[in-house]
């Protein structure tokens, strides 16, 4: 059949790139659409990291924009065909599916879908107003805009994304609230000690950001005590969220079989979709795991599933 690909990624963190490059090296000539700005940035969630200490091969650590470069750059070199737009369309009732951004459409025999996850919002009362006016859900992307310089700043969330962000901000903020709906944090033992020893560090357990207040800027949060219920305001210049993530998922809603968190459902073991031809890697379809590692190899199974499923179709 003409002009139809063999197999399309949509998606460009570590899930996708690795799919590109065993997908180019089976001679799959596949096409990525690594997005524009649907779900944050082309490069995925690392472009918004800073020090990455836990990918393998980097005994140093290495940043997460010089990791995405060079996953990019070996994807390139590969020749696949990488599109800086976002995929508006999919359909997958018929074969070969058709795949569409503002500026082409394609047919393809095979898709790998690696569109990640994007950071929740709280969905306070005044947050669209405030938003990216001291409102921001990516600390390492914002932290250091002249806007955060020397004030206090409050962090909600008890991960490793709000310790790794809390840290972080230390450098810029004067003080650091840590806000926390529990008493005791989530975050992996290492990021729970750095954030616990840091002198610019507060705590503020058993507590829930009620609204952020201000009307040109943010200038403090009302919290809310959740044993008692007792509500306190706090000044600060910022409210950075790092209460987890929502997979991209809204262009194959009622297409392909998702989880009731809207993750895409994989057969285990595999990257397998409801959908035969279909296969889904990284972030959105593993709420577990979520990290670049896993994400690189399940991009790496799903290119070998796609690469085995086509020969069998073909046969
Ligand atoms: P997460 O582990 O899902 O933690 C989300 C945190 O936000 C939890 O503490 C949760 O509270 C809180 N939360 C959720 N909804 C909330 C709400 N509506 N109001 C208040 N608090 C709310 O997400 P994450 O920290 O972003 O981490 C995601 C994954 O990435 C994890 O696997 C993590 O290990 C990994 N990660 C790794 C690194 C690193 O190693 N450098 C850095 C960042 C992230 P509860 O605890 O009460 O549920």
């Amino acid at each position: 059949m003409p002009n139809v690909e063999h197999v399309t990624i949509i998606g460009s963190g570590p899930a996708g790139h690795t799919a590109a490059l065993y997908t180019s090296r089976a001679n799959l000539k596949p096409v990525m659409f690594e997005g524009f700005s649907a779900g944050g940035i082309p490069g995925g969630q690392l472009l918004t990291t800073t020090e990455v200490e836990n990918y393998p091969g980097f005994p140093e650590g290495i940043q997460g924009p010089a990791l995405m470069e060079a996953f990019r750059k070996q994807s390139v070199r590969f020749e696949t065909r990488i599109f800086t737009e976002d995929v508006v369309r999919v359909d997958l009732s018929r074969h070969p599916f058709t795949v569409a951004s503002a500026e082409r459409e394609l047919t393809t025999r095979s898709l790998i879908l690696a569109t990640g996850a994007a950071a929740k919002r709280l969905q306070l009362p005044s947050e669209p107003k405030l938003w990216n006016k001291g409102i921001s859900a990516c600390a390492v992307c914002d932290g250091a805009l002249p806007i955060f310089r020397n004030k206090p700043l409050v962090v909600v969330g008890g991960g490793d994304s709000a310790a790794e962000e809390s840290t972080f901000l230390t450098k810029f903020a004067s003080k650091v609230y840590l806000v926390h709906r529990r008493g005791e944090l989530r975050a992996s033992k290492i990021m729970q000690e750095r954030v616990l020893k840091h002198p610019k560090i507060e705590v503020i357990w058993n507590t829930v950001v009620a609204d952020v207040l201000g009307d040109e800027a943010v200038s403090g949060v009302r919290l809310k005590e959740v044993t008692t219920g007792r509500e306190r305001t706090v000044a600060c210049g910022g409210l950075f969220y790092a209460i987890g993530f929502t997979p991209n998922t809204d262009l194959v809603a009622g297409q392909l079989e998702l989880d009731r968190d809207g993750y895409i459902v994989t057969a285990p073991g595999s990257t397998r979709t409801s959908v035969p031809g279909v296969f889904a890697c990284g972030d959105v379809q593993d709420k577990k795991y979520r990290q670049a590692v896993t994400a690189a190899g399940s991009g790496c199974m799903a290119a070998i599933d796609c690469e085995r499923w086509l020969a069998a179709a073909a046969a």
